[in-house]
């Protein structure tokens, strides 16, 4: 069942979304090597409750962290941990907020210090295709479109791996909403997307093939053959001539800019 929202539910889903964007542009200060997991786990909960958030993540079928932190191998739906991150990481922060009834969802991956080209050329082309998808959010286009144009970006033309498992979604009143947003598939294909239509686009993109597996604490996905996977997400409200972004990159990136431990030169 697709539910379509009204201007005033869009708006409520929108204080949400910048409510997770604030939360990702505090982890962009905090982060450097020697920071564990675990600790910006627990600032993102501080900081999500002290400006009226509950964590949507928390508790959600069992999880039990407010974020999902993903380093290196490890694609999606990591387990904070007492792990410090170092020189050379790729770490993506996925956050979700609910207040006011609505949740709002979005995810950045950061570079810890210096990191190998590859990596930097994963990170840049996973966030284009992310816009590349975004782009395609417009009433009338079909779901396959916002697939086609993320597989499109980056399986075809850099011949990265596109996690098939996990795909992005619907959201509003629930976290997870129909209709399912896959990052591979058929333009023309899938559900006709009219205005109001709110959903998450979330490109997870593998450095290598895209096989993944789900870790001993049975959340944590990684990469089968290790190397390293990226992970953007956008909470997107669908309308007549261009999608409307209700979660913001802008201030993370400007943040991360300023943090002299994240390398912000891969875009
Ligand atoms: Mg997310
Ligand atoms: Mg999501």
């Amino acid at each position: 069942m697709v539910y379509y929202k009204t201007n005033e539910e869009i708006g409520l889903i929108r204080k949400s979304c910048l409510l997770v964007s604030a939360t990702l542009a505090e982890v962009a200060i905090f982060l450097k090597p020697g920071i564990t997991t675990l600790q910006i786990d627990t600032m993102a909960e501080k900081y999500i409750r002290d400006n009226g958030g509950v964590p949507s993540f928390k508790n959600y079928k069992g999880f039990p962290f407010t974020c999902c932190i993903s380093v290196n191998d490890a694609v999606v739906h990591g387990f904070p941990n007492n792990i410090p991150v170092k020189e050379g990481d790729i770490v993506s922060v996925d956050v979700g907020v609910y207040m006011n009834g609505y949740h709002g969802d979005s995810a950045y991956t950061f570079a810890i210090g210096k990191i190998s080209e590859e990596a930097k050329q994963l990170l840049r082309v996973t966030k284009e295709s992310l816009y590349k998808g975004v782009e395609k959010a417009i009433a009338g286009n079909r779901v396959g479109d916002i697939a086609y144009a993320v597989q499109e970006h980056t399986e075809k033309k850099y011949g990265y791996g596109v996690v098939r498992e996990l795909v992005g979604h619907g959201l509003g009143k629930e976290l997870h909403e129909d209709p399912q947003v896959p990052n591979f598939g058929k333009r023309g294909t899938g559900l006709k997307m009219k205005e109001g239509l709110v959903i998450a686009i979330e490109p997870m993109i593998n450095m290598g093939k895209k096989d993944v597996y789900y870790d001993t604490d049975g959340w944590t996905v990684r990469t089968k053959d290790g190397k390293p996977a990226a992970h953007f997400e956008h909470t997107v409200c669908v309308q007549k001539n261009k999608p409307d972004i209700l979660s913001s990159f802008t201030v993370i990136e400007a943040n991360e800019k300023a943090n002299p431990a994240l390398d912000a030169s891969y875009f």
